[in-house]
């Protein structure tokens, strides 16, 4: 109740798309009639949760804070919020995302833009995105998690922005299925907690393998504990000096240095170490994206799924005007410039290409960790700088650059390891500064016990 009540005290922030108070409220007294009455308890019983619209809900609607799926209501659940709902959660309410979780800021959902609640002020900061509802319902104690997704950063760079933990999970640790496809080669399910203990608790619930994602790790999940007499000095972090980049802020830099000199106190060995080929990850990533973003959103022809347009003259036409209706300019833009980068003369030189690039960014993460002189975990930035003023964010000049914002975010889902941020204090401005830890893939049990040390 008080997190529902929390939710519609905030509702100017805009981090719900949907509270669904009555089926929360049904739930709750559900799960306390099994505590009281039945003494039976579920591990989730009483925990309430905030859902990215981008997840599949039976009988709820699921609309990608899109046109095109703005009256889409799935006949099945996802994976994840099943899982969630079966250890006693309860829904407080679908959290607002970029569209189709296409962007980094929460800024271009078509129920409008979701605020940072860390300034009230009328010039108000950005979120952060795609899954920044999910991140300010966390923040503002709506809910005790958020699940968000994160393709290029979409649950580490909100929860950055609003001072929250954020976690992507090692690729096929946590079941796709349900969650609207982006760009399925790097999508993963993320969870947002206000600390560390909750996050395991969460992960916990919802890791292991899934029959209805076939690319879901097979091996059975081993529950994460925090492992209370952890010998730190046996523990190597590395810092890669190519994450240093144009347009950081002095606070990031700072708070950078000051959590490697923290891990040191704690008897770590810090070093700096080289993933040479990051300065082309940005280029890549896009282009990938756009790729497979292209090849998804032709599901959305006007037949199938959501939206039809009215104008049916002949097939060709509705295919179109069902898109110019439903989708955005970012949406849009994408799918042009993936079906460019794919068509046959151009695949070699564009998409080929990528993938090769995709393979040596993965490498460099492969010598880091498993090589001579390796490490086991990486420590960087989550984003450039503090959260921007939406003004400025959605200024034509950051428009342009908006993928930059992913710069510290994106190689980790091409790699496919785990990766978390972590709020470490303010900045001068009053504003959440986080850093974030990256690891070999499944190392979330390592990852999440020195990020407990940092938090
Ligand atoms: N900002 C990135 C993009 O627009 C990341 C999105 C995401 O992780 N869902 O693709």
């Amino acid at each position: 109740d008080l997190c529902i009540q929390r939710a519609r005290q905030t509702k100017e922030l805009n981090a719900f798309i949907n509270i669904t108070d009555e089926e929360a409220e049904n739930h709750a007294i559900e799960s306390e009639k099994r505590v009281y009455v039945e003494k039976k308890s579920k591990p989730l019983d009483g925990i309430t949760i905030a859902i990215k619209d981008n997840f599949c809900t039976k009988n709820i609607h699921t609309t990608c804070a899109s046109n095109m799926l703005k009256n889409f209501v799935p006949t099945y659940d996802a994976t994840v919020y099943s899982r969630l709902i079966g250890s006693g959660a309860c829904l407080v309410g679908k959290s607002n995302l970029d569209e189709f979780a296409m962007g980094s800021g929460t800024v271009d959902s078509i129920f409008g833009p979701t605020r940072n609640p860390w300034c009230y002020s009328e010039d108000w900061r950005i979120s952060g995105g795609s899954s920044g509802g999910s991140a300010v319902a966390v923040a503002t104690g709506s809910c005790v998690a958020g699940i968000g997704s994160d393709t290029g950063g979409s649950t580490r760079n909100p929860a950055a922005l609003c001072g929250v933990v954020g976690l992507k999970p090692t690729y096929g640790l946590v079941s796709r299925y349900g969650l609207i496809p982006l760009v399925n080669s790097m999508d993963v399910p993320g969870i947002l907690t206000r600390n560390i203990d909750d996050l395991i608790v969460i992960l916990n619930c919802v890791a292991g393998p899934d029959i209805l994602d076939s690319t879901t790790i097979k091996k059975d999940f081993k529950p994460i504990k925090i492992i209370d007499d952890i010998d730190m000095s046996k523990i190597k972090i590395g810092i890669p000096s190519e994450y240093y980049c144009e347009g950081m802020s002095e606070d990031v830099l700072d708070v950078w240095r000051s959590v490697a000199d923290l891990l040191e106190n704690e008897k770590c060995q810090v070093c700096t170490v080289s993933l040479p080929h990051t300065s082309v990850s940005i280029a890549v990533y896009s282009i990938l994206n756009q790729c497979e973003v292209a090849s998804n959103m032709a599901r959305y022809d006007g037949l199938e799924y959501g939206l039809r347009a009215s104008e049916d003259y002949s097939t060709e036409e509705l295919y179109a005007s069902t898109r110019s209706e439903g989708f955005n300019n970012v949406v849009r833009s994408r799918i042009f410039a993936g079906n460019y980068f794919l068509l046959s003369r151009n695949y070699d030189k564009y998409f080929l290409k990528a993938l090769k690039l995709r393979r040596l960014i993965a490498d460099d993460f492969n010598k880091v960790f498993h090589g001579e002189n390796s490490v086991d975990l990486l420590l960087t930035p989550t984003t450039l700088s503090e959260a921007p003023l939406y003004k400025d964010f959605t200024s034509k000049h950051n428009r342009d650059q908006c993928a930059f914002q992913d710069y510290c975010t994106q190689p980790a889902n091409m790699a496919g390891i785990p990766a978390i941020s972590v709020p470490i204090r303010l900045s001068k401005n009053n504003l959440p500064l986080s850093i974030q830890l990256m690891g070999p893939t499944l190392s979330e049990e390592l990852m999440l016990n020195v990020a407990k040390k940092i938090e």
